[in-house]
């Protein structure tokens, strides 16, 4: 089944929210229209003249990059300048991009939680606290006899979550009552006669990422061909959402051999690092690109270690003033891994709603820096 634009907007949409991206930020599609016909994906960090060349010679139809295409506003689009030639062949081509960038930093299975899953830390959570995943309450009215098949398709799609809780519900039985109009096919009971039934008030919690779905999955199996049924805010705190990540060890090892780790997990040949080399690492930081801003909120939390990138000789300073380990294993590195998350992700969501797309994950994108 072929798959437009749009829908492959509102699968991101699911990974990593807009709304939780940074006000300074520039998210979403940003080159191309929602109602083209995707048939190839391609997945990047940036959207580089080469990538774009390859791009073209791939058939892509529309390129999910992490560093926005365009950033600040622009006044003109210069062909005879890297970015107005870049934004100039992706028109021709028709290729579209759509932006995550911190978004999917934040998001839960973004950028962060990638890097603290490469690491396997234990009890992860975020260094910061930029907002709270909105709630919502789902009540449905049910007959009895099929309440337990509502339910099921409700926590099948992922409703009833409380911490490390699953399929959380209440229900309360009563009477409820209808009349069916004419013109109705009702599932029980007769035209123009009340109808008294058996229900039950079927109550659940749900993240506002996967509201639409329930509902769907509720709607799918629900005998009436009306439901009774209610979403309604809450102002209960869901989900710490934030940037970086901190967790703990398996098992605590010396700055050295975590660094021999770093390098390994993230494929790069050296990492600038500042801490005593028998430093005990028990708890680790991560943030994916230029982190060392977290530096305050690592120490707070306790971890022995940043994993960041983009570190500056003063942000260093302060790291070993604090007593905090810092390594500095590159932008490109410690953000190139959610790629394949990412596309991981994609593969899911078409294999699921039978989309016939091609995802692919850029291989020609490099560091630009590299190690004498
Ligand atoms: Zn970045």
């Amino acid at each position: 089944m072929s798959v437009k634009c749009q829908v492959i907007i509102e699968a991101m949409d699911k990974m990593a929210p807009r709304s939780l991206a940074e006000d300074w930020d520039n998210v979403g599609l940003l080159v191309g229209s929602s109602a083209q016909t995707i048939h190839k994906i391609l997945i990047t960090l940036d959207v580089t003249k080469e990538v774009v060349e390859q791009a073209i010679k791939d058939d892509i139809d529309l390129i999910i990059a992490h560093h926005p295409v365009i950033f600040k506003s622009i006044s003109a689009i210069r062909t005879d300048l890297p970015q107005g030639q870049v934004l100039s062949a992706l028109i021709k081509a028709n290729i579209g991009v759509y932006v995550a960038h911190t978004n999917l930093d934040i998001a839960s299975g973004g950028v962060n939680d990638v890097l603290a899953d490469l690491f396997q830390l234990c009890d992860v959570r975020p260094l910061t606290d930029n907002s709270r995943g909105k709630l919502y309450k789902l009540v449905v009215f049910v007959p009895e006899t099929h309440r337990e098949i509502v339910a099921d398709a409700i926590m099948t799609a992922g409703a009833g979550h409380t911490g490390n809780y699953s399929h959380c519900s209440f229900a309360t039985n009563g009477i409820g009552t209808f009349l069916p109009l004419n013109g109705s096919k009702p599932f029980l009971g007769d035209v123009g006669k009340l109808e008294r039934v058996q229900e039950s008030r079927l109550e659940t919690i749900m993240s506002e990422k996967i509201c639409k779905v329930v509902v769907k999955a509720m709607l799918k199996v629900h005998p009436y061909e009306e439901v009774a049924y209610d979403v309604y805010p809450l102002m209960n705190s869901g989900e710490k959402l934030g940037l970086g990540r901190v967790g703990k060890l398996a098992s605590p090892i010396v700055l050295a051999e975590f660094v021999k780790q770093v390098k390994q997990v993230l494929g790069v040949s050296a990492v600038s690092v500042v801490g005593e080399q028998n430093k005990l690492i028990k708890k680790v930081a991560v943030c994916g690109g230029a982190g060392a801003g977290l530096l305050h909120k690592a120490a707070f939390a306790g971890a022995d270690v940043l994993v960041t990138g983009d570190v500056k000789y003063h942000e260093g300073q302060d790291a070993a003033a604090l007593g905090v380990a810092m390594i500095d294993a590159g932008h490109f590195a410690t953000e190139q891994p959610v790629l394949s998350y990412v596309a991981e992700y994609l593969s899911k969501c078409a294999d699921k709603a039978k989309w016939s797309v091609e995802i692919k994950v850029d291989d020609i994108n490099q560091d630009v820096f590299w190690n004498y």
